[in-house]
């Protein structure tokens, strides 16, 4: 429908919602109100979100609800207006997990939008913050009746609370030349393996594994994840010289030169006599310059994945992204899933066993420190691990003892440095 087309006259006050179907883009709200047209609660989730904007108060408590056999799933919500919008003093939304790397058919679309107006208000999130399918606008009774019709056509709920949460993935190797390993497939099988963690919370908080393919990170999984997986791949880029000599005819050297060679972070790519040359030891795999020459440039053979820890939004230390825990890992045999598993194994014991209630595993790693979290879980620490790149221009030395003069030390930074600089120079 176009924006605006086919409203009818409400019955309650929107005036307030109505402004945002001004303007260039797509309004939700113009959709809620053709929705609400067939759907009392709708109609009476707009008169609520209208009365919200005017006192600037959110009109919804939260509670648990479960359904049999499972912990988390449903986030239940009620009005605090049911008065006056009855048909919404329960509006809880159910969370579903999706198929791996969002791939759908249009008759499981189908599907779900049937499921869900024969139990919910029709509206339907593709996807939440996690990656899960969101069903919004169900009371009590219509939510087990509404799990047990999915469940029967083979969808599961997905997590919340202090639970494994619902995994997302880039569509890595299903359609893009950059992925450096299968994420559906580990997607998937990470799903299955820990399934009961994320039906049922036991953790002190929640835990989500986000995987890219790559470091494009399509799946912003360094900012969104307490577990990022990136692919990326050992030794040399592979360098196809005859596409490069063809790019830079066709672009120009100097537009490779702006666009790839003077934007590598590390300074560590070429351009000679029209070929390209890398000095491998010193690349980082950012991806810039295959981003820029994907027919020239490719990922190495050698591919496999970095997992990265502690990410997550503000709580407790601020928001942090991930920093490195495993540099490298090959993703291809269930020799290899199998590693991945038992690590995480190691770190949910100790987190479980160490962590405080609500504490994500980064910050329960920053109270503690990464040299006792590495020991507790059983890793040898590497010099990989870096939280950032260092910012101090200064070279570090070994520590010396202080230089004496008559005995005492002398803490004057002029001399110090003057007695690093004799023992440099030896
Ligand atoms: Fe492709 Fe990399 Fe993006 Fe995944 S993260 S979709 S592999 S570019
Ligand atoms: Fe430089 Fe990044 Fe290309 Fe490596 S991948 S050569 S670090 S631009």
């Amino acid at each position: 429908m176009l924006k605006g087309e086919g409203m009818t006259k409400q019955k309650y006050d929107t005036s307030l919602v109505d402004e945002l179907i001004e303007g260039e883009w797509p309004s939700f709200i113009a959709d809620l109100k053709q929705l609400g047209e067939r759907k009392p609660q709708v109609e009476q989730l707009l008169g609520q979100m209208n009365q919200s904007y005017k006192d600037l108060w959110n009109y919804w408590q939260g509670t648990v609800l479960n359904v049999d056999g499972y912990g988390g799933g449903v986030i239940a919500r009620y009005s605090e207006l049911s008065d006056e919008y009855p048909d919404i003093a329960q509006f809880h939304t159910i969370r579903i997990i999706p198929p791996s790397g969002w791939v759908y058919s249009t008759e499981t679309l189908r599907e779900l939008c049937d499921i869900w107006d024969k139990h919910g208000a029709g509206i339907i999130q593709l996807h939440g913050m996690t990656g899960d399918i969101l069903l919004l606008g169900t009371d009590n009774k219509s939510t087990y009746e509404a799990a047990e019709d999915l469940m029967e056509h083979g969808w599961d709920l997905g997590g919340s609370g202090g639970a494994l949460r619902t995994l997302s993935c880039c569509v890595g190797e299903a359609r893009c030349e950059m992925a450096c390993f299968d994420t559906i497939d580990l997607t998937t099988h990470l799903t299955n393996t820990f399934i009961s963690q994320l039906h049922r919370p036991e953790f002190p908080y929640k835990y989500k594994f986000k995987l890219s393919g790559c470091a494009n990170d399509c799946s912003c999984s360094m900012q969104r994840s307490d577990m990022p997986i990136i692919g990326t791949w050992r030794g040399p880029m592979q360098i196809d010289q005859e596409e490069v000599a063809k790019f830079v005819q066709e672009n120009g050297s100097d537009y490779v030169v702006e666009n790839v060679i003077t934007r590598c972070p590390t300074d560590c790519i070429q351009l000679k006599d029209n070929q390209i040359i890398v000095d491998d030891d010193n690349c980082v795999r950012c991806m810039h310059c295959i981003n820029v020459m994907h027919k020239a440039l490719k990922p190495g053979k050698d591919r496999g994945a970095t997992i990265l820890l502690g990410g997550k939004r503000t709580l407790k230390i601020g928001d942090t992204m991930s920093s490195v825990l495993v540099p490298f890992i090959k993703l291809e045999t269930e020799a290899d899933y199998k590693k991945l598993t038992d690590l995480v194994e190691r770190i949910w014991d100790f987190w479980g066993e160490n962590g405080m209630d609500h504490e994500r595993v980064g910050e329960f790693i920053n109270r503690i420190g990464l040299a006792a979290f590495l020991e507790g879980i059983g890793l040898e620490p590497d010099p990989q691990m870096i939280k950032h790149p260092t910012t101090s221009p200064y070279i570090k030395f070994e520590e010396l003892s202080a230089p004496k003069i008559d005995g005492e030390p002398v803490h004057d930074p002029a001399i110090r440095n003057e007695e690093v600089e004799s023992v440099e120079s030896v």
